[in-house]
C-alpha cells in the first residue's frame, strides 16, 4: 500500500471560510485543516490469475485523517516551542474558561487543573471562613496560533504550555475582605502552593497586589 493521494478535508462550518478550504480569512478563529491521506493498493495483475474476484471481496481501504490532536501538536511544531505536547496533554477542558484557544474540544493541560485545585483550597484556607468561596479563572490555555493573535510575543507563554490560569476574585466578593485584600490573598495561596503568582493589569506585571490596577493574579508553574 502507498499513500497515494493527498487530500485536503476541514471538518469545520464552511461559513468558516470565505474562498473554499484552501483559502480562510478568519485568523486566529479558525484552526488548521486537517490533512487526509487516501490508502491505495497498486496489485501487478500478473501476480494474480484471478484478480477479479479478490476485488469483490477486499473492503474499501481506509483513510489515513488527521484527528483534532494531530493539527494542535502541528501547531507546536510550525511554532517551534519548547513544550511539543504529547496526545495525553491534550485533553478535554475540566472547566470551559480553561480554554482560550480556538479548539472548543480540547486544551494541552499540563497543570492548569491542578493549580485551581490546590489555590482553591489554599484561598479558603486563608480565609478561614464556614463558607467555601469559588475562585473565578478568567483564562488558561492557550495556542500558539491564538497567543499571537491576541498581541502575546512570548511563543513559550506558560499559557501555551497549558501551565498557567489567570484568576479572579470569587463573584460577589467576600464579606469583610476588600478587593485588594482578595488579590493579595489569591497571590499568596498561589506562592503558598508552590507557584509563581503574578497580579497583572492585561499582560503587565504590577509590583504590588494593592496596586490598583490589578485585574488578575496571574499563576504558573514551572518546569515542562
Ligand atoms: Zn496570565
Amino acid at each position: 500500500m502507498t499513500p497515494a493521494k493527498l487530500a485536503k478535508v476541514c471538518p469545520f462550518k464552511p461559513s468558516h471560510f470565505t474562498r473554499g478550504v484552501a483559502s480562510y480569512t478568519c485568523k486566529s478563529v479558525c484552526p488548521f485543516m486537517l490533512l487526509r491521506y487516501d490508502v491505495v493498493a497498486k496489485i501487478s495483475p500478473n501476480d494474480f490469475d484471478t484478480l477479479e474476484q479478490y476485488t469483490d471481496d477486499v473492503p474499501p481501504l481506509p483513510s489515513i485523517v488527521q484527528d483534532i490532536k494531530d493539527i494542535i501538536r502541528q501547531e507546536y511544531v510550525d511554532y517551534k516551542t519548547d513544550l511539543q505536547p504529547a496526545r495525553n496533554l491534550i485533553v478535554a477542558p475540566s472547566q470551559p474558561l480553561f480554554n482560550g484557544g480556538n479548539y472548543p474540544q480540547f486544551v494541552v493541560d499540563n497543570g492548569m487543573s491542578e493549580i485551581f485545585a490546590a489555590v482553591s483550597q489554599k484561598f479558603n484556607e486563608l480565609l478561614g471562613t464556614e463558607t467555601t468561596y469559588e475562585l473565578v479563572v478568567e483564562s488558561g490555555y492557550r495556542n500558539p496560533q491564538r497567543n499571537k493573535d491576541v498581541g502575546s510575543i512570548y511563543v513559550n507563554s506558560f499559557h501555551v504550555k497549558g501551565q498557567a490560569l489567570d484568576i479572579l476574585i470569587p463573584v460577589g466578593g467576600v464579606p469583610g475582605k476588600s478587593i485588594p485584600d482578595l488579590w493579595c490573598l489569591i497571590e499568596q495561596a498561589g506562592v503558598e502552593s508552590g507557584y509563581v503568582a503574578l497580579p497583572e493589569d492585561g499582560p503587565k506585571p504590577l509590583s504590588s497586589c494593592r496596586h490598583e490596577d490589578v485585574d488578575h493574579i496571574h499563576i504558573h508553574k514551572l518546569g515542562n
